[in-house]
């Protein structure tokens, strides 16, 4: 992966260019200088991986791809969905700014997944990272997805937060039939090989870009949890300064 933002257009903005494997991204984010949360440049970060997918989807189908991703497929929607701590503080604006009828609907559904979760004894792993001895990711992955838990989000197989899902959910995208997201072991399923840009929000909010960044993840479904035990005020800076971090974590991925 290469990387250069670049920037005279628009004064406040810059125009990132990114060579990430076989695909060229340009994207232009908006850059005011007031400092912000993390959470608060998400936005931009959500824009880059929108334009990432959308490469990796044109070059899917220039390779013949057809992808079957479709509005009322909600299939891949019981899956593990890990996020950052950014976007957990997004994701909990954004439920505290629900209408109060719908927000004790979406309350309820977290309310019903944490009870499974216990059930299945998988709370602690998937808040934790230091409580994932042992156990990897594709192993959770696999014991989430055995318990066919919506996600509290999901509304008649549709997201009902597309604007605002999270990275993972963008850079989820398959060329096989719809139905095999829904199979037992996802045999067969074919994703489009999107970079996982995603990755580079965990630990977004630490200076150091730590060598267990990539653990630290929670799942979705644990958001009321995650709101009990996260830190009480995070570091503030101009929305470029977090656009540089972000950027420079993307080459630590695989
Ligand atoms: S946030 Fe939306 S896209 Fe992601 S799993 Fe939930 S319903 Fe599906």
């Amino acid at each position: 992966m290469s990387s250069a933002p670049t920037g005279s257009p628009p004064p406040d903005s810059v125009t990132l260019r990114l060579t990430l494997r076989s695909l060229k991204v340009a994207h232009t984010i908006a850059t005011p200088a007031r400092p912000v949360a993390a959470r608060e440049a998400l936005p931009a970060f959500q824009g880059l991986v929108n334009a990432t997918v959308a490469a990796a989807e044109r070059a899917s189908v220039a390779a013949g791809g057809a992808i079957s991703c479709r509005k009322g497929c909600g299939a891949c929607c019981r899956q593990l969905v890990p996020i950052s701590a950014t976007e957990g503080e997004r994701l909990l604006d954004l439920v505290a700014a629900l209408p109060a009828e719908r927000r004790a609907v979406v309350e309820q559904r977290f309310a019903e997944a944490r009870a499974k979760l216990d059930q299945a004894g998988l709370v602690p792993a998937l808040l934790d990272p230091a409580a994932r001895a042992g156990r990897s990711d594709n192993d959770l992955s696999a014991a989430y997805f055995r318990l066919g838990l919506g996600c509290p989000f999901l509304d008649e197989e549709s997201c009902s937060i597309h604007l605002d899902r999270p990275l993972v959910c963008r850079e989820y995208l398959v060329t096989s039939p719809a139905a095999l997201c829904a199979g037992p072991a996802q045999e067969g399923v074919t994703p489009v090989a999107v970079p996982k840009l995603s990755m580079a929000a965990r630990g977004l909010e630490s200076p150091d870009p730590a060598p267990d960044a990539a653990g630290r993840w929670f799942a979705l479904a644990l958001l009321p949890a995650f709101a009990q035990r996260r830190p009480t005020a995070g570091p503030a800076m101009p929305t470029l300064d977090w656009i540089k971090r972000f950027v420079s974590r993307l080459g630590r991925r695989p």
